[in-house]
């Protein structure tokens, strides 16, 4: 079923593009710290993010309190998905997402099909990986996932699922 309200990859990867045109950055990876610089300065919020030691199933958490948001990510967790982490709630940040409770957990789970949770994801990975990079490197060059993966600093997993979301788009 397709529900006109939900918003497609398309209009969030013109989101995820203009932030990245505006990083003054040309190849990856995508430097979270200059993508916090530009969020704090467009949506005029403050915003801390400190990594911290959560139970495993949670990979972070997104307070809000008027103009400050804070986001913990999960120490525990490897490096590239911590990135991930938090590019995902960044994510909620930049599509306007209204959480009912101003406090909210992730499970981290990347085929949720809750639609704020499946529109985050998409963001996280359309601007952890752009779409005009990723496509130049699948094309011009032979890189194995596991380079690409080191490339973005993203995980394989999360690699995998942004191919298998637009590969054909990548490769045309
Ligand atoms: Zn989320």
């Amino acid at each position: 079923m397709i529900n006109d309200d939900k918003r497609s990859r398309n209009q969030i990867r013109k989101y995820s593009d203009s932030i990245v045109t505006c990083l003054d950055s040309q190849s990856p990876p995508v430097v979270l710290k200059k993508v916090l610089e530009y969020l704090e300065k467009e949506l005029q919020l403050t915003i801390h993010t400190q990594s911290r030691s959560l139970s495993d199933n949670l990979s972070g958490i997104y307070v809000r309190s008027n103009d400050t948001v804070g986001i913990m990510y999960n120490s525990n967790h490897s490096v590239n998905r911590q990135r991930f982490t938090v590019a995902h709630e960044f994510g909620h940040l930049v599509l306007g997402h209204a959480h009912k409770d101003p406090e909210h957990k992730e499970i981290g789970d990347i085929n949720s099909e809750d639609d704020q949770e499946r529109e985050a994801n998409i963001f996280a990975s359309e601007l952890l990986m752009p779409f005009k990079w990723l496509k130049k490197d699948m094309k011009d060059k032979s890189f194995t996932t596991l380079e690409l993966s080191l490339r973005y600093r993203v995980s394989e997993l999360a690699l995998g699922w942004r191919l298998s979301n637009s590969n054909a788009l990548l490769l045309s």
